[in-house]
């Protein structure tokens, strides 16, 4: 495929989907590899984290062929626009991607980049990992409890974008259509108000509860848990967490018990080999990931939910520094850390690129480079218990060597030639 705007690189070869029902890929051993930078910060972990990758792939006798792509505003620079049908076409087109950042101005008129690229491509699933590196200073007593991982539903919930403004001929409409048609009458106050719609559809809700599933049954996970609110939003966060026990009991048979049944069948004692569906409300499992860390594994929920636990999860084990994540859905895989472009650190060659990095490695993992991936961890995991770690890190131990990000990466790639 050429592109007016996009170098294609010579040297590297397209990654293919076999097999349309289970996602798999056909991986060339040097695959093209679409990445976006992003805007921020995403100029100085981008880079980090492709020597990283570079350097795994190497030392497991692959490498990767890089196709630069443009969104935010290093887009609105070459093309004019935000988020160009380019970039757009070519994850399409080579399936396996990684971005950093991109900055969403709060307010009107802004639609978030990330929620339009996501929902363009229907990366309906947003995996969000949250597991502890030995050496990675926590605010809590044993993060080593915390091994869970979030699948977050990405494509609906009220991130879907239906709102409208205070003010606007739209958002009267609305109200006087809940008002007068559907009975809603003292419910919204008067004066101005922005309204906005929550879909939760059976068919985006079961499609990311049966991803969850599928995980915990391919790796060994004991539990998957759905995370509502659906005490108070009964017909759309309640509708999630009954469609998610109609998924586990319709589609999975003895392998998957529920909670009731569990204690009905078993006595508590679960059998090994199954997996357990429970449910817990949001706001109690807040507090349960930090009381009992250890009993949550698997975790399936909605947009908003999963935006706020895997960024409060994330926190247990060191930070927005450190948290990766990657959307897939349909053979694809997008690879990005959780945190933003924090705009006030763009450019300085400080912030830690171990996010993206690690994005980077739940990537490598998709393209079935498992032994390129344990390297990335273990790489990095050593290099920060060593104590050669980036500010955000470093303000938080007792000595160590302080490092900006490319030193940080250059560190990551010694230790991966080491370890090799
Ligand atoms: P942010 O994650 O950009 O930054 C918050 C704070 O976290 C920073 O000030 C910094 O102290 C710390 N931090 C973040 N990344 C770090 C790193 N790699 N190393 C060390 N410290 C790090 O969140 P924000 O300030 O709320 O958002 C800034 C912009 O990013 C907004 O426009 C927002 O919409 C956007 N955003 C984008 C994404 C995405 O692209 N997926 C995700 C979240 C926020």
């Amino acid at each position: 495929m050429s592109y007016d705007q996009i170098d294609v690189p010579e040297d590297g070869e397209q990654i293919t989907l076999v097999d349309e029902e289970t996602g798999e890929l056909n991986v060339p051993e040097t695959p093209i590899i679409p990445i976006i930078y992003g805007d921020g910060i995403g100029s100085d972990v981008g880079p980090a984290a492709q020597k990283v990758l570079d350097a795994a792939a190497e030392a497991t006798g692959r490498s990767i062929a890089w196709m630069r792509l443009y969104a935010g505003g290093s887009a609105r620079e070459k093309y004019d626009e935000n988020l160009p049908q380019e970039t757009v076409d070519a994850i399409r087109e080579h399936r396996v991607a990684i971005k950093g950042p991109l900055t969403t101005p709060v307010g009107a008129g802004f639609r978030s980049l990330n929620v339009a690229l996501r929902k363009k491509l229907d990366l309906y699933a947003n995996v969000r990992p949250t597991y502890h590196l030995d050496g990675v200073p926590s605010p809590v007593k044993n993060p080593s409890a915390m091994d869970m991982i979030t699948f977050r539903e990405n494509t609906e919930d009220v991130y879907a974008g239906i709102e409208w403004e205070a003010g606007t001929d739209e958002v009267q409409e609305v109200k006087e259509f809940v008002e007068d048609e559907m009975g809603f009458d003292n419910t919204i106050h008067d004066g101005p108000v922005g309204i906005g719609v929550k879909p939760i559809t059976e068919f985006g809700s079961k499609r990311l509860i049966r991803e969850a599933i599928d995980y915990a049954i391919a790796n060994d996970r004991p539990t998957v848990t759905l995370v509502h609110k659906g005490n108070i939003m009964k017909f759309t966060e309640g509708a999630f967490r009954d469609w998610g026990y109609e998924v586990a009991e319709e589609e999975y048979g003895e392998d998957v018990l529920t909670e009731d049944e569990l204690w009905e069948e078993y006595d508590g004692e679960q059998p090994e080999g199954t997996v357990v569906v429970q449910d817990r409300i949001a706001d109690n499992m807040l507090q349960q990931i930090l009381t009992r860390t250890d009993e949550y594994d698997v975790i399936a929920t909605m947009n908003l939910n999963g935006d706020y636990m895997s960024d409060a999860a994330g926190a247990q084990i060191g930070g927005l520094g450190i948290a990766p994540g990657a959307n897939f859905g349909h053979g694809r895989c997008l690879a990005e850390p959780v945190h933003g472009s924090a705009p006030k650190y763009a450019g300085e060659d400080k912030v830690n690129p171990t996010a993206m990095i690690l994005s980077g490695r739940e990537m490598l993992d998709y393209l079935g480079w498992s032994d390129a991936a344990d390297l990335v961890r273990d790489a990095v995991e050593q290099t920060i218990s060593e104590g050669t770690v980036t500010y955000d890190l470093h303000r938080q131990i007792e000595g160590g060597e302080k490092l900006a990000t490319s030193e940080f990466a250059e560190a990551v790639v010694d230790k991966i030639d080491e370890l090799a």
